[in-house]
């Protein structure tokens, strides 16, 4: 996801699908296998070794490729905290080619070093996910060119063959570098007008490409709204496959890029911080999400932590994951986000241990 604006704009259709949305199976307390923990993960956007934000707002000023010394920064930071959840690799970052191939007007050895640092620090603690291909121009399957829509009108269109086989090569993509995807992001709210397509494109191209029973999407973000729930949007019974719907239970508390001064920046971030998780001891988002049994899933995109290279909202998670700590103590479990999918899993009767 990105482009806030775009997402709220299309908010009043994701509120209506919530409603007709039957299924609910789960409600997370524990943070599974009896630690008595409740779990929380950390979704981030956009990711790749350019900055994706360049090409999606042209005039947008961003030294646009992405040193690895901040990937390295990113790395340590989770490492410090222990942090867990979902980071986006785009397959096909802003049109400019394949990352298992080369990038036009990014230097090889900065591709391969980005990659290197997400398969060695990064995956073992955060999902991959391609975000569709490119976050900008759909890809001609056929041709090999860009088209003139974006993936998010594509989708809307495309024939359900056509997604399966766009869903293939971003997996194939991802396997070819060495980090197998445990699910699909969705570019803005791609997908969001025809869900049943999406979720069924994706069960098909997963199986096709990893074989495994569990996937799941990230497409809905209830910002401070009604918290929403994981659910079960497709399944394939006879190989026991299941596809759900995974939300972000915050806003990205760090996406303050259209701020004027540094002082606001810094102000909204720290009374973001607040509202998740207030230093006093009121309650804040976060609470009430552990108390209503609400999936703990936090939201931020690549280009806040980055910020146009000052790295603004990485210093925002430092202090907010300093804040978890302090307040929640051991009582929270930072997880993958596949975690946070099989809760909404019929106990006992979800997919085997095929997706540790
Ligand atoms: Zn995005």
């Amino acid at each position: 996801m990105a482009l806030m604006s775009r997402r709220r704009m299309l908010g009043a259709a994701g509120a209506a699908l919530a409603a007709a949305v039957p299924v609910v199976l789960g409600q997370q307390k524990s943070g599974g296998a009896g630690s008595g923990k409740t779990p929380i993960s950390l979704i981030i956007d956009d990711g790749g070794p350019v900055d994706a934000m360049f090409y999606m707002h042209p005039g947008y000023e961003t030294p646009w490729i992405v040193p690895n010394a901040f990937t390295e920064r990113v790395a340590a930071t989770f490492e410090r905290f222990d942090l867990h959840g979902k980071l986006t690799v785009l397959p096909m970052p802003s049109c400019l080619g394949r990352i298992d191939k080369s990038l036009e007007r990014v230097p090889q050895e900065h591709l391969e070093g980005f990659l290197k640092i997400i398969r060695e620090r990064i995956a073992p603690r955060f999902d991959i996910t391609p975000e569709f291909l490119t976050h900008l121009a759909a890809y001609d399957l056929k041709s090999g060119k860009y088209q003139h829509i974006f993936e998010d009108a594509w989708i809307s269109r495309a024939p359900l063959e056509e997604v399966i086989d766009y869903f293939v090569l971003a997996f194939q993509i991802l396997k070819n570098v060495g980090l197998p995807a445990q699910g699909i992001t969705s570019p803005w709210n791609s997908g969001i007008d025809v869900e049943k397509k999406y979720a069924q494109a994706l069960a098909e191209a997963h199986w096709k490409v990893y074989g495994k029973k569990l996937t799941w999407y990230f497409l809905y973000v209830s910002e401070w709204d009604q918290p929403r729930r994981c659910t079960v949007e497709y399944t394939v019974p006879e190989r026991g496959q299941a596809v759900v719907s995974v939300p972000a239970n915050a806003p990205d508390i760090f996406w303050c890029m259209e701020l004027p001064t540094q002082s606001e920046k810094v102000e909204l971030i720290h009374r973001n911080i607040d509202r998740l998780v207030p230093a006093d001891g009121r309650p804040g988002r976060i609470r009430q999400l552990i108390e209503g049994g609400y999936p703990v899933v936090l939201l931020t995109h690549w280009q806040s932590l980055y910020h146009r290279g000052t790295g603004l909202g990485l210093e925002g998670l430092t202090a907010l994951a300093e804040r978890i700590q302090k307040v929640f103590g051991d009582s929270l479990r930072w997880v993958p986000l596949r975690e946070i999918a099989r809760t909404a899993l019929p106990a006992g009767g979800g997919p085997g241990p095929d997706h540790g």
